[in-house]
């Protein structure tokens, strides 16, 4: 079982009780099921101290709990408790009973375009928060982008703070984040800043809408090529059906130039989100 997991009689193991249920697991942690002495269920991601850590890592740790305490957000994870002890550390954080984004699309194969605009909405005011108070969240992907229920495609939160970053004005040049997702200007190994994450958006509102992801390849020399220059194609195939609206925001969020790319609130002003009550009558 999980009971192995927590350090015994610690601070931890004296507030929260570990079930035996894994939610989910990344590089370097297992996110699991718990509930704490008043009852709530919240999702825990425990991060092992066995010595695969370097200090870079415990660094980022550090603050991804940082980031996520200065936040308030109601489409942002809640960060309820931190803890630092023998065996691990510990992040108790509000429970996402929907799972990944990434599942649900996986499971919808795509989604319809009113369905989509509400969640890239969220996605863009979570972001114009963030890129607002100077935090990029550098790992935008389907498979950091929870749901909170299994009956509601659209009410989601932006979580995994992992590689998240105060700039504070500053830029930054650490490579990181995930193939598929990353920008052009990071690869190039050029010094960035918040337009990274709208790329990542851009990435994301492609693969909602399309179903597939915009940049493919198995050779990463390829793909990264294929980034740097923003080879990707809308296919007669599966973008027909498409509203010129849609492709036009994608095109503007997927530009090689940072500096001409969308900054979230201007996205937010993007056509593709007025949507006159003609509409709304119409799919009903
Ligand atoms: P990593 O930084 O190691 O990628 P994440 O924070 O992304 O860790 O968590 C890994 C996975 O665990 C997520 O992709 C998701 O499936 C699951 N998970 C993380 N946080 C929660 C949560 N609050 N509620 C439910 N599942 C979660
Ligand atoms: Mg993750």
């Amino acid at each position: 079982g999980s009971g192995e997991r927590a350090d015994a009689n610690s601070e931890f193991a004296r507030k929260y009780n570990l079930d035996d249920k894994e939610l989910g697991t990344g590089a370097f942690s297992r996110v699991i099921l718990a509930t704490s002495n008043e009852g709530t269920k919240v999702a825990v991601k425990c991060i092992s101290k066995n010595g695969e850590l370097k200090q870079e890592d415990i660094d980022s740790l550090h603050e991804e709990v940082a980031v996520l305490r200065s936040v308030d957000h109601p489409n942002i994870v809640k960060l309820y408790d931190f803890f630092d002890e023998k065996r691990y550390y510990y992040m108790a954080i509000e429970l996402m009973e929907g799972g990944e984004l990434f599942e649900r699309i996986v499971k919808k194969t795509f989604y319809n375009e009113m369905d989509a605009r509400g969640l890239v909405r969220i996605l863009l005011d979570a972001l114009a928060y963030l890129h607002h108070r100077g935090i990029v969240h550098r790992d935008l992907k389907p498979e950091n982008l929870l749901l909170k229920s299994p009956f509601n495609d659209f009410d989601i939160k932006l979580a995994d703070f992992g590689f998240a970053k105060k700039v504070e004005g500053k830029s930054l040049d650490t490579q990181c984040g995930t193939p598929g997702y990353v920008a052009p200007e990071i690869l190039k190994g050029k010094k960035y800043g918040t337009a990274v994450d709208m790329w990542s958006c851009g990435v994301i509102v492609y693969i909602l809408l399309g179903g597939y992801p915009p940049f493919h390849d198995d050779n990463h020399a390829v793909l990264y090529r294929k980034i740097k220059a923003a080879d990707y194609a809308f296919d007669p195939q599966y973008w027909d059906q498409v509203s010129d609206d849609a492709k036009d925001l994608i095109k503007k969020m997927l530009v090689v130039d940072p500096d001409k790319r969308l900054t979230a609130s201007q996205a937010l002003r993007h056509p593709w989100f007025m949507v006159g009550d003609h509409e709304l009558i119409s799919r009903n």
